[in-house]
């Protein structure tokens, strides 16, 4: 079973580092609106290539492509590493998640598990916001380090409201016991694949049970951490963290590794644990 972690504010408290941290909301381009893509292409639907490494790496990201300038001028960029959060006195943020079928996509830089929300769609609320669930997707590593450690996988949550306002939940999984039972028609899926860019899987997720009790969340502004790096994010880091077992993590790896973007510079933005338990 998943166990959660949701002590990771009182070791940041504590000063220990490094442990539990799990979800950030990241964001996703407008495209989060969009069908999932059924070829390789940037979260912005721009058709430009890009990767992880190399002359379309994430250093050379911001002139690949003028919509991309942010990429490299930004000012608020993610991902960041999280040290000192500050506690604030908000509570919890609450996921109005629900059951539904999910299609399966392999976008070419990770997997997404793409929500069907057309009949009961899930939704995030951040104080008087509401945000719709439109997909999870993975990085391995970790793209946030907590007070500089990474963990074997970050998973991004992606809602937007009607405004294409993004925010993003982020959510750190360690290695340990096997991952609870509602991962596992995900996990299945991902063994079963993906070696196609158009391979889509539907799935049925029971969306609510993938995610910790603990709603403990870190925040702070950001930015998409794919081109183009789109700023406005909300991001919102769980901090209790899921484990998944080392054969589970490497289904994940075997799609995707190294698909995260470096660390980004936190010019002086505010970083807060939430100070309050929610809903
Ligand atoms: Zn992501």
């Amino acid at each position: 079973m998943a166990r959660t972690r949701p002590d990771l504010a009182r070791l940041i408290a504590l000063g220990t580092g490094v442990c539990a941290l799990a979800a950030v909301t990241m964001v996703v381009p407008a495209a989060a609106d969009a069908p999932a893509p059924a070829t390789p292409r940037s979260e912005t639907g721009n058709a430009t290539e890009w990767s992880y490494s190399g002359d379309t790496g994430p250093a050379y990201w911001g002139s690949l492509d003028p919509d991309w300038a942010l990429c490299a001028d930004g000012s608020m960029q993610s991902p960041i590493d999280i040290v000192d959060p500050a506690p604030k006195p908000l509570k919890n943020p609450v996921f109005r998640y629900v059951k539904s079928t999910a299609t399966v996509v392999d976008t070419g830089h990770t997997v997404e598990g793409v929500a069907d929300d057309f009949v009961r769609p899930s939704f995030l609320r951040i104080g008087s916001e509401e945000f719709r669930l439109k997909q999870f997707h993975f990085h391995a590593p970790s793209e946030h380090t907590i007070n500089g450690k990474s963990y074997p996988l970050e998973l991004h949550f992606v809602h937007s409201d009607e405004s294409g306002r993004i925010a993003v939940v982020g959510l750190f999984v360690k290695e340990g016991a096997p991952a609870g039972r509602a991962w596992r028609p995900f996990l299945r899926k991902l063994t079963s694949h993906v070696d196609e860019a158009d391979d889509r899987q539907i799935t049925a997720l029971d969306w609510p049970a993938l995610l910790p009790q603990d709603k403990r969340t870190i925040r702070y502004s950001g930015s998409l951490t794919t081109p183009g790096c789109s700023e406005g994010v909300r991001w919102n880091l769980l901090t209790a963290t899921i484990t998944m077992s080392s054969a589970q993590i490497a289904r994940f790896t075997r799609e995707y590794e190294g698909n995260r973007r470096p660390l980004q510079p936190l010019n002086g933005r505010s970083v807060t644990i939430d100070a309050t338990r929610g809903s």
